[in-house]
């Protein structure tokens, strides 16, 4: 019971379970994301050979040993290429074999010719060392996906530390073996101390930010999704400006604002002339045509504080805040000139564009709707008066 009580070693078989059965739910709870499956699969391949090992020291039988001593070297592979396959990087298939094949062949050699068994650590903890090299290179030098670099720190740094106590459990088998040390067991070995003491907890906080990385990952995609719901949710399809809705929600803000700190605020309601007989020439998408070119002038030629939006159909919406009725009177007629001016193309197609313009500026006792009323009538207005003109609300039309 002491003994096991004072147990690195068991603690360490219970952290890699741990590690285990915590990959296996990542890989369950997110099982789309790459990486978590490799770790699974490595986890449980190193549980594997340790359980061969444990069948080793019960049976004595050599064939467990070597299996063993290869499951745990091929499961620490199998963990390595889930980082690849994390960064999306080619994985390197052969780490697997390679360093399964190779511990098997010396383990075998071992057996059969009475081989020293500090050597034979010193090769398995020098492979089991130099394994996560690549990774670690690919870690720390990786550019791309920003939200998860200090996770992938984390990992990299822990995979170093799990390196650099493995190459030195190796160093030491192989300076006993050199000096012809005699056989001590494990528990009064120093070099035993390095894996479970030391390796083993690298490796538990090298899986911690692996498991940090995949949630930083899924964190940042179903953000990603949100702001391209907001993004559905706020732009109209065809033009890409702000749908009706989102106007809405900015005209309530800036009409509040401007009634807080009674400053000016206008609002021009846009309508395109004649718009059913330009669809009719150029077409339902030479309409459509029409009115992204429309939209993209007044967005680009409008001021970044003001606010362009479609209202529906051919119909669009300018709020300008910090504006008197003198001041957007010019900015409307400088849209105007803009796009009316010149004559625009579709496909081999040349036709012209124009609009009518109402302006309402915001009254003290106005309401949305009592704001966007006017508006509209001063629209009525210009289209009444002869069209292609910009009207400025007055209460005597
Ligand atoms: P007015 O000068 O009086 O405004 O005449 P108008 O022809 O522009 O106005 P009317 O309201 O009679 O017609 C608007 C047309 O706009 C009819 C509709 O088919 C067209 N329209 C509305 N939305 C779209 C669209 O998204 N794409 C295209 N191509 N046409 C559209
Ligand atoms: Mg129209
Ligand atoms: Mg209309």
């Amino acid at each position: 019971m002491g003994v096991l009580y004072f147990s690195p070693m068991l603690l360490g078989i219970c952290l890699l379970l741990a590690i285990a059965i915590s990959a296996t739910a990542l890989r369950v709870m997110v099982p789309t994301e790459r990486g978590p499956g490799f770790w699974m699969a490595g986890s449980w391949s190193l549980i594997g050979g340790i359980a061969l090992f444990i069948g080793f020291i019960i049976s004595h039988n050599p064939v467990l040993n070597v299996l063993g001593n290869a499951a745990q070297l091929a499961g620490e592979a199998l963990f390595l290429l889930g980082i690849f396959r994390f960064l999306g990087r080619p994985l390197p298939w052969w780490t697997v074999p390679v360093s399964a094949g190779l511990m098997s062949l010396v383990n075998t050699h071992y057996w059969l010719f009475d081989g020293n068994s500090d050597f034979l650590m010193g090769v398995y903890s020098t492979i089991a060392g130099l394994l996560p090299a690549q990774a670690i290179w690919l870690l720390l030098r990786y550019q791309h996906d920003a939200q998860t670099r200090p996770a992938r720190l984390l990992v990299g740094v822990s995979l170093t530390i799990y390196s650099v106590v493995t190459l030195l459990r190796g160093y030491l088998g192989y300076h006993d073996w050199w000096h012809d040390q005699p056989y001590i067991q494990p528990y009064e070995s120093f070099s035993y101390l390095l894996p479970y003491n030391f390796a083993i907890p690298a490796l538990v906080m090298g899986f911690i930010g692996c498991t940090l990385m995949t949630t930083q990952r899924v964190l940042a995609r179903s953000q990603q999704l949100a702001d391209q719901l907001q993004e559905l949710a706020t732009r109209d399809s065809l033009t890409c400006v702000l749908n009706r809705r989102a106007f809405h929600e900015h005209l309530l803000q800036e009409m509040a604002r401007a009634q807080r700190y009674k400053t000016a605020l206008c609002l021009a309601m846009l309508d395109l002339d004649h718009f059913k007989r330009l669809n009719d020439s150029l077409g339902h998408l030479g309409g459509d045509h029409a009115l992204q070119q429309f939209a993209w002038h007044c967005h680009e030629h409008a001021r970044a504080t003001d606010v362009f939006a479609r209202f529906g159909g051919e119909e669009f919406v300018l709020l300008m805040p910090q504006t008197t009725a003198t001041e957007a009177q010019a900015v409307l007629q400088r849209l105007h000139d803009g796009i009316c001016g010149q004559p625009q193309h579709y496909q081999e197609q040349v036709y012209q564009l124009r609009f009518s313009g109402g302006l309402a500026e915001l009254e003290p006792n106005d309401t949305p709707d009592s704001l966007l009323k006017r508006a509209d009538q001063a629209l009525y207005a210009a289209k009444a008066g002869g069209r292609n003109r910009i009207k400025l609300w007055s209460p005597n039309p």
